[in-house]
C-alpha cells in the first residue's frame, strides 16, 4: 500500500496528459496510469494531425502524444504504463488498483477516453489513417475530390456524410437496413444532397488496398451477393463506447454510458472525483477539447484539494 497521493489520473490521452501537466506544475506530484497497451490514447492510431493548435505544418499523432508525455514528465508527473483494474472512489482516501499494486489518493481524475466501434473486417486496422477513419472533422480535409464510403445509419453517420461532401467528389452511405435510424432532419439533409447516394441492406466485409484504401467489398444482406465499390476513403460511423466499465455503479453515467459532470466544471457526483475528455464528451470528441477539459479537471482538482486541506 502506498502513501496517499494528492491526485491520481487514469488515462493517457490528450485529457490525461494535459491534466498531468497542469497538476504537476501545481506541485501536486500526480501519479498517472497510462494503460499497458494503449499508452498515449487514440491519437497513437493515426498519422497526421492537422488541427491541433500550435503546429502549422501538422504533427504525427504519436509525436504529439510523445511531446505531451514528455511535457508532463518534465514537471514531475509520475507515469506508469499499467492498467487500473479496480477502483473504490466512494471511500476516503480513494483506492486505485492495478493487477499488482494498490494506490491511495485524495482526488482522482478519470480520463479513460472512448473507443470508436470497429467493423472488425480484414484490413480495417492496417489501413487506419491510410484511408480508414472514424472522424470526418479530423480527416475530411485529406479527401478533397475523392470518392468516400460512410458506414452507418444514425445521426453521426448522416452528419459525417453531409460534412464530407464539402471535400469529396462523392459520398456513398452503406447501411445494413433499408431505412435510417437518424433523425428526420438529418435524413432530409442527406437525402437532398446531390453528392450523397445510399447502398441499402449492405455491409462492408473487407477493406481493399495495399498502402491505402482503394475499394471496399460489400455484401448485400438480403441476396448474399458481393460487390466491390471503388473508394479512397472509408469513414466508420457506427458509434463509440466510453470506457466506463471501471467506474460503473460508483460514478453517475448518462444513458449512453458517458460520465456525467457538473458542466462547465468537471466534477462528478462523487466528491473529489473529476472526469475529462472523450469519456465525458459525446459531442466534440477532439484532441484539443479533450486537452481543454483535462486542464479544467486539473484546476478543479487543485481547488478541491485546497478546500479540503
Ligand atoms: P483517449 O485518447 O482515448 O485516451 C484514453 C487512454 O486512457 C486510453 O487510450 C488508455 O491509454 C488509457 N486508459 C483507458 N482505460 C484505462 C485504465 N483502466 N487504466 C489505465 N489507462 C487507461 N482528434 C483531433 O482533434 N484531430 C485529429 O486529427 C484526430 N484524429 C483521430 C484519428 C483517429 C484514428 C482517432 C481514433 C481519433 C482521432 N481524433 C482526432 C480524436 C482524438 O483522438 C480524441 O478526441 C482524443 O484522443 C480523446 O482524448 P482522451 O484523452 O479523452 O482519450
Amino acid at each position: 500500500m502506498s502513501d496517499v497521493r494528492n491526485v491520481i489520473i487514469i488515462g493517457s490521452g490528450p485529457a490525461g496528459y494535459t491534466a498531468a501537466v497542469y497538476s504537476a506544475r501545481a506541485d501536486l506530484k500526480p501519479l498517472v496510469f497510462e494503460g499497458s497497451v494503449t499508452a498515449g490514447g487514440a491519437l497513437m492510431n493515426t498519422t497526421e494531425v492537422e488541427n491541433f493548435p500550435g503546429f502549422p505544418d501538422g504533427i504525427m499523432g504519436p509525436d504529439l502524444m510523445d511531446n505531451l508525455r514528455k511535457q508532463a514528465e518534465r514537471f514531475g508527473a509520475e507515469l506508469v504504463a499499467d492498467d487500473v483494474v479496480e477502483v473504490d472512489l466512494t471511500v476516503t482516501p480513494k483506492v486505485v488498483k492495478t493487477a499488482t499494486e494498490t494506490h491511495l489518493a485524495k482526488a482522482v481524475i478519470l480520463a479513460t477516453g472512448s473507443g470508436y466501434r470497429e467493423l472488425g473486417v480484414p484490413n480495417e486496422k492496417r489501413l487506419s489513417g491510410r484511408g480508414v477513419s472514424w472522424c470526418a472533422t479530423c480527416d475530411g480535409f485529406f479527401f478533397r475530390g475523392q470518392d468516400i464510403v460512410v458506414v452507418g445509419g444514425g445521426d453521426t453517420a448522416m452528419e459525417e456524410a453531409t460534412f464530407l461532401t464539402r471535400f469529396a467528389n462523392s459520398v456513398t452511405v452503406v447501411h445494413r437496413r433499408d431505412e435510417l435510424r437518424a433523425s428526420k432532419i438529418m435524413q432530409d439533409r442527406a437525402f437532398s444532397n446531390e453528392k450523397i447516394r445510399f447502398v441499402w441492406d449492405s455491409e462492408v466485409v473487407e477493406v481493399l488496398g495495399e498502402n491505402k484504401v482503394s475499394a471496399v467489398r460489400l455484401r448485400n444482406l438480403k441476396t448474399g451477393e458481393e460487390s466491390e465499390l471503388a473508394a479512397t476513403g472509408l469513414f466508420i460511423a457506427i458509434g463509440h463506447d466510453p470506457r466506463t466499465e471501471l467506474v460503473k455503479g460508483q460514478v453517475e453515467l448518462d444513458d449512453e454510458g458517458y460520465i456525467k459532470v457538473d458542466s462547465p466544471y468537471t466534477r462528478t457526483n462523487l466528491d473529489g472525483v473529476f472526469a475529462a475528455g472523450d469519456v465525458v464528451d459525446h459531442i466534440y470528441r477532439q484532441a484539443i477539447t479533450a486537452a481543454g477539459t483535462g486542464t479544467s479537471a486539473a484546476l478543479d482538482a487543485e481547488r478541491w484539494l485546497a478546500e479540503h486541506e
